[in-house]
């Protein structure tokens, strides 16, 4: 049985006094969803230590675990304004969790910051090594979609990215398949076609690493909300849930993840 996750990305979005409200209201509604779902909220860095405080003292800590939206893809030094993979893992003091996640790869990072699979292994293996699981966020662009060159592409950044990884490592890793089409756009993959590809990465994954690619959680990520969250979680390759915009609503979050 793969863990359900759906996991909230803020981005650069919320004040430090907003992010602790949002999330305790999430955690004030988490009797509406499944106890097997995982949720993961990724704040801005600089809200970490406080919503982690906040969800130590709902003392939801374990099934709403905290996220880092990226790291550096170097292991410290003369890096300004760069955060460590290991500086996140360390965030905790012992008697809490801290940071357990980080989203590595979404599109936003590859596309306005430049950051190529080559540099994207570079942080996965930090991630990895500092004791974080890792979100991977793949996907293409509408005019690979319309070029049918989609399989390609997105073989290549699993193939670039994880192959390199041994299978202990794997074990640590979440892909998120978020087409860029339908990322903040108000339009979703529809459920076929977000298994199709599903299928197809967990697919890719076997061809190296066999049986193990049944354990990896697949979400998908893409204007998900809680009106369409059920028909794509239903699917057999859907593992839940990369979200974006509906991650800044409680209700809308709660709502997607009760939606299994
Ligand atoms: C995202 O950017 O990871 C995302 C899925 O955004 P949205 O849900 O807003 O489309």
């Amino acid at each position: 049985m793969r863990k359900k996750i759906v996991a909230g990305n803020w981005k650069m979005n919320t004040t430090v006094k907003e992010g602790v409200e949002l999330v305790k209201a999430i955690a004030q509604q988490l009797n509406r969803i499944p106890e097997d779902v995982q949720l993961v909220v990724a704040p801005p860095l600089t809200h970490l230590s406080s919503v982690n405080q906040t969800l130590i003292e709902s003392g939801c800590s374990s099934q709403i675990a905290l996220g880092a939206q990226n790291c550096a893809n170097k292991e410290k030094g003369a890096y300004t304004g760069e955060v460590s993979a290991n500086m996140l893992a360390t965030l905790g003091d012992g008697t809490n969790r801290g940071v357990e996640y980080v989203i590595i790869g979404h599109s936003e990072r590859r596309g306005y910051y430049g950051e190529t699979n080559e540099i994207l292994l570079e942080k996965v293996r930090l991630a990895l090594a500092a004791g974080l699981k890792v979100i991977y966020c793949v996907g293409e662009e509408l005019s690979q979609r319309e070029a049918g060159v989609h399989f390609d592409f997105i073989a290549e950044q699993i193939k670039e990215v994880l192959f390199p990884l041994s299978q202990d490592e794997l074990k640590n890793i979440i892909v998120a398949y978020e087409p860029i089409w339908a990322i903040g756009t108000g339009v979703t993959a529809t459920s076929a076609q977000a298994q199709e590809i599903h299928a197809f990465i967990r697919k890719t994954i076997a061809e190296k690493y066999g049986d193990i690619s049944e354990q990896i959680p697949i979400l998908y990520g893409g204007s998900c909300k809680p009106s369409n969250a059920a028909e794509l979680f239903a699917q057999k390759d859907i593992d839940g849930g990369l979200i974006g915009g509906a991650s800044l609503k409680a209700d809308d979050f709660i709502g997607i993840a009760s939606s299994f």
